[in-house]
């Protein structure tokens, strides 16, 4: 199958909607990562996104709608704080999880009997959702386990020759995946850390709370259990205030002939003497914004990735070293 990328235009949302009524999948741009959409209400064409990515069938699915359509047919018992929460953030990057009506296939839940309904702000991905008018499941449109995609460019190196058409809205803004709220208890929960922030939910509704899988437990949002994210190449990750052995391994590996670089914010990065970095940037939203970017330029230019953990913790940093952690740890 060739694999086309194009703008977004009347001509591409055109042939998009074709791929997408005749049970096909897309990659589209939204302000977090690129998704990979098909027809929510279509089990087969469900089915063969999970295929595609070769996505574990535990593995539930995002589904994405536009600004106007109504939540209520896929939802059931909105709560009063998931109401202000979407006043307050949507469109844009939060996911949250509802009893589902049963109205889309039970392959986007895994059977789960609750549905992850997103809002993109992304005005590439509106104009595809609007087009469209249907809910469309999208994971993220990588290889599963592969480093998410944050431009077209990316959704072609993993999906060439996989999925018939890319639609091009250029580099996404934010970087890391949404955030995902579990909004089917009497508080908001995080289930999975993103650029809508615990402390913005905190100051929106007063109370929100955390969700750490423990060792053995059925994971409540089963993509928390694998690992993500991964460059191709070896990773190691070290602690902020552990510059010292990070710079000493990259020595000692760089002597005996295995290529490294050093991935870390630009403060420390300004430390390295000339070493190869690869750097993430200086504040929060920035170095969400970079990251993928980097740990996709890391496995084309050396063997082994030395990530440094940025100082910064709480707030965005809580999403991004949530994915360095996955991405590098062995
Ligand atoms: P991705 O599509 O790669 O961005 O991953 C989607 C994330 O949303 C995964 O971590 C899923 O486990 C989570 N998710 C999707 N649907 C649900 C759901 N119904 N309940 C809990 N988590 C969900
Ligand atoms: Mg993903």
């Amino acid at each position: 199958m060739e694999t086309k990328i194009a703008a977004i235009t009347a001509d591409s949302l055109s042939r998009a909607a074709r791929i997408i009524r005749d049970g096909g999948a897309v990659a589209f741009p939204t302000e977090t990562v690129y998704g990979l959409g098909a027809d929510a209400r279509n089990t087969e064409a469900v089915e063969n996104i999970f295929a595609i990515k070769g996505r574990p069938n535990d593995n539930p699915l995002i589904v994405h709608v536009h600004t106007d359509y109504d939540i209520s047919s896929l939802a059931e018992g909105v709560p009063a704080y998931a109401v202000k929460l979407s006043e307050k953030f949507l469109p844009g990057p939060l996911t949250m999880v509802y009893k589902s009506k049963g109205s889309v296939s039970p392959a986007v839940s895994c059977g789960l009997g609750t549905v992850a309904v997103r809002i993109p702000s992304h005005d590439g991905a509106q104009k595809f959702l609007k087009y469209l008018g249907i809910p469309i499941a999208a994971p993220s449109a990588n290889v599963s386990k592969h480093v998410s995609p944050t431009s077209a460019e990316h959704v072609f190196f993993d999906l060439n020759g996989k999925i018939p058409l890319i639609l091009d809205g250029g580099a996404c803004s934010g970087g890391i995946e949404s955030t995902v709220l579990d909004c089917t208890g009497e508080i908001p929960v995080i289930l999975r850390s993103g650029l809508i922030t615990r402390e913005m939910v905190e100051e929106t509704v007063g109370t929100c709370g955390e969700y750490v899988l423990k060792e053995g437990e059925r994971a409540r949002s089963p993509g928390m259990k694998y690992k993500h994210y991964s460059p191709s190449c070896e990773t190691a990750l070290f602690a902020a205030d552990e510059l010292a052995s990070a710079v000493g391994l990259y020595d000692e590996k760089e002597k005996s002939g295995i290529c490294c670089a050093i991935l870390c914010e630009s403060a420390v990065a300004k430390k390295l003497g000339g070493r190869r970095c690869l750097v993430l940037g200086s504040d929060p939203a920035e170095m969400a914004a970079n990251l993928y970017l980097r740990l996709r330029e890391a496995e084309k230019i050396c063997r082994l990735l030395i990530a440094v953990a940025p100082a910064e913790r709480g707030g965005v940093m809580a999403g991004v070293m949530n994915r360095l952690t996955k991405a590098c740890r062995n």
